[in-house]
């Protein structure tokens, strides 16, 4: 099962992707969550990702792209992945299908996640205030400056990628406003729909 997940910030992605990890066995594979470990190690992409990032922009195509190339080759990801926060971009989505079909694999569904923009600003101080009431550190990137870059670079660069896969007739769009098993059930049922429908 290979599914990517697409949807603004705080739309509800990390949490869907991790459950669906655990329920299909496969690796949850977040470009953020990579280059924040570049970051955290002081990696040479993680310095040249750092700053770009807490400004709330995009890192480059060329990074991303090779690190997700390497990650699919890895023997985890040999049965199926989530793609979560990548492609964010058309041409990180032309370069996705290119390596795909390198390797003779394909795409099984990409899910639109739907928040209004209200929501997704509420969700994300909510996530903070838990966050800091737990101990926990805060991402540089969370904050309401850098969250609203966050919020304008996902309409300007990444909203095309879901008209890219709505052109290729893969995009099943799921409300995102829901609870979390609501949410849940509706992924489910558009997986449940592509997997009889390859099988079949
Ligand atoms: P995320 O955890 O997915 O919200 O990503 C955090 C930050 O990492 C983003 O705001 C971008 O600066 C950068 N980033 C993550 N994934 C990508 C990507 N596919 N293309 C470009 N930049 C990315």
């Amino acid at each position: 099962m290979r599914l990517v997940l697409l949807g603004p910030p705080g739309a509800g992605k990390g949490t869907q992707s991790s459950r669906l990890m655990k329920a299909f066995g496969i690796p949850q594979l977040s470009t953020g969550d990579m280059l924040r470990a570049a970051v955290k190690d002081g990696s040479p992409i993680g310095r040249e990702a750092q700053a770009v990032m807490n400004a709330g922009k995009l890192v480059s195509d060329e990074i991303v792209i090779k690190l997700i190339d390497d990650r699919i080759e890895r023997d985890d990801a040999a049965n199926g992945f989530i793609l979560d926060g990548f492609p964010r971009t058309v041409a990180q989505a032309e370069a996705l299908s290119h390596l795909l079909e390198q390797k003779s694999m394909r795409l099984d569904a990409v899910i639109e996640l739907k928040v209004e923009q209200g929501r997704l600003v509420e969700r994300m101080r909510q996530r903070v205030t838990e966050a800091k009431a737990r101990g926990e550190t805060v991402r540089d990137d969370d904050n309401a400056e850098a969250f609203e870059k966050r919020l304008a670079t996902y309409h300007e660069q990444t909203a095309p990628v879901s008209e890219y896969y709505d052109r290729r007739g893969q995009l099943h769009a799921v409300d995102g406003m829901g609870s979390i098993e609501q949410v849940s059930k509706s992924i489910d049922e558009h997986v449940k729909h592509n997997q009889a429908a390859s099988s079949g």
